[in-house]
């Protein structure tokens, strides 16, 4: 399974620079808990993280003139510029579950002019190890939730089911930037091969 970007600045319960709604501490309690439980029934996680350079282009503050939330073009493609976060080495970009839980922790957003939502790419078209640590280790069906439902969430879930895995999001254990966008997100995935329930008690573990 993949637990996406639960991070301390996506979070209100840190006090997250980009904290997303009802992100708190009951929330990540709750994480856990799943966390523990997949676990303990046998399955592998792997984490992404959120790992941007402070001169990330991501940022509204490296726009001179430019606000939080506004959209520009990068690359020819719609970028939304983000209030800084997950900064490299800091405090907040800290994945908030025990590390020892997790059989690797894969890395996104390192290069200063890509953003990259999805945990099997870095940015830039290039692909961080998730897909091929996962497909060494013959894994095929992939549990996903965590942060953000309408950005990292959809976009490592819409990129798994690409790559071939069977991908199943779960959406209580899922928190959104937006609820708009997030209930699009969630309307979407199973266009793009995705499975969406409610909750881990709809889905067969082994
Ligand atoms: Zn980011």
């Amino acid at each position: 399974m993949v637990l996406v970007d639960v991070q301390g600045d996506f979070t209100v319960w840190k006090k997250g620079s980009l904290g997303v709604a009802g992100s708190d501490r009951a929330y990540v309690r709750r994480v856990k808990a799943a966390l523990y439980d997949l676990k303990k029934k046998g399955l592998d996680i792997y984490a992404t993280q959120d790992w941007h350079p402070k001169n990330h282009l991501s940022f509204f503050t490296n726009h001179p003139g430019k606000k939080p939330f506004e959209v520009i073009k990068l690359h020819g493609q719609d970028q939304v510029l983000w209030p800084p976060h997950c900064v490299q080495c800091t405090e907040n970009a800290e994945i908030l579950v025990d590390k020892s839980l997790f059989k690797l922790v894969v890395q996104k957003g390192m290069l200063m002019d890509w953003d990259s939502y999805s945990g099997f790419y870095v940015g830039g078209g290039t692909k961080t190890i998730l897909e091929s640590a996962l497909k060494k280790e013959g894994v095929d069906k992939l549990l996903m939730f965590g942060i953000a439902t309408d950005y990292c969430v959809k976009s490592t879930a819409v990129d798994g089911a690409k790559l071939g895995f069977e991908v199943t999001v779960v959406t209580d254990l899922c928190r959104g930037v937006d609820p708009k966008t997030s209930d699009k997100a969630i309307q979407d995935m199973p266009a793009a091969g995705v499975r969406v329930v409610e909750s881990l008690d709809e889905v067969r573990i082994r």
